[in-house]
């Protein structure tokens, strides 16, 4: 009948809500991620232990036919991860999915999750920014991804884990440069919670002297704006295309490409360079011939 997901603390149990607790106390059953994390969840909101389905990374599709049979009898089955939103980092998605498509409804009782609890404490802008998760491990998927991050003018927030943090944080100062500001959130809401913030230079150097432990988020400030390039850069992009043999219009889409400008100014670019050559042209011979 009806999929809950539920929102739980990254941290501090004080920050599971009152509507959490009445939402799990009425789950007849509730899918988790660990049933020993879970049944200690439990025990602390003093919600009586209730039939638990475990689902994760490879036990996902399994999970959603068991709560599939469950919506399916009439039941109410709430979703929880080990910490934080369900769905984000996390199992859910698909279980929504499925939910949704066998026409069940679907609720939520939101809590706290590590990315917006730490693009809140990093001070950088919030006004617009992006969920990354976890980078691909390795390869070009990682490389990609990587250039997409460098890339990207909103502020963007990423998950690692603390063994893998200075290696990211190396690979970031290559993409972005070492002005990017970034913030290294640790262990939020927990006892030893710390905010790190300044440039990515400096964020490896202190990440090689002080090897973090515990969760982080990494929130990496947007990449700068870049100055429109003025006409005379066009031009002489522009110049070189046509000198190697580019037609106007192929040398104004390539140099628009380029140099990210409007398409429209670097053709008329172009096609005042050629008028220019042109005329510079019949100047030369008009004068050779009056000689
Ligand atoms: N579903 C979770 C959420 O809503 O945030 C995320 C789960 S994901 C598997 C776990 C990652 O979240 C960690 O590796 C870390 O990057 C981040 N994380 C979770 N708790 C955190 C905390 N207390 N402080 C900093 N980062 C945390």
């Amino acid at each position: 009948m009806t999929l809950v997901l539920i929102g739980t603390p990254i941290g501090n149990l004080g920050d599971l809500s009152p509507r959490a607790v009445q939402a799990l106390a009425a789950a007849d059953a509730i899918c988790c991620e660990d049933t020993r994390r879970t049944g200690r969840l439990l025990q602390h909101a003093g919600v009586e232990r209730r039939p638990l389905v475990v689902v994760n990374d490879h036990s996902e599709d399994a999970a959603v036919a068991k709560v599939l049979a469950r919506l399916d009898r009439g039941e109410r089955v709430a979703v929880v991860s080990d910490a934080g939103m369900p769905g984000i980092s996390d199992p859910g998605e698909r279980l929504v999915q499925a939910a949704l498509a066998a026409g069940h409804a679907v609720e939520v009782v939101p809590g706290p999750s590590a990315a917006v609890t730490a693009m809140v404490v990093s001070g950088l802008p919030a006004g617009r920014f992006v969920f990354e998760g976890f980078l691909p491990r390795k390869g070009s998927g990682r490389t990609a991804r990587l250039a997409e991050v460098a890339a990207e003018r909103r502020t963007a927030l990423l998950y690692e884990a603390p063994h893998r943090l200075l290696r990211t944080l190396a690979d970031l100062l290559d993409a972005c440069g070492p002005d990017r500001p970034v913030a290294v959130a640790r262990e939020l809401t927990k006892l030893h919670e710390e905010t790190w913030r300044g440039t990515l230079a400096a964020a490896a150097a202190w990440a090689a002297d002080h090897p973090p432990k515990g969760e982080i988020v990494l929130v990496l400030g947007g990449a700068p704006a870049l100055q429109p390039a003025a006409d005379d850069d066009v031009e002489q992009a522009v110049r070189e295309r046509l000198d190697a043999g580019d037609s106007v219009r192929d040398a104004a889409a390539a140099v628009a490409s380029d140099l990210r400008v409007p398409r429209r100014r670097a053709y008329a670019i172009a096609q005042r360079s050629v008028d220019a050559t042109r005329q510079g042209t019949r100047n030369r011979s008009s004068g050779s011939s009056g000689a």
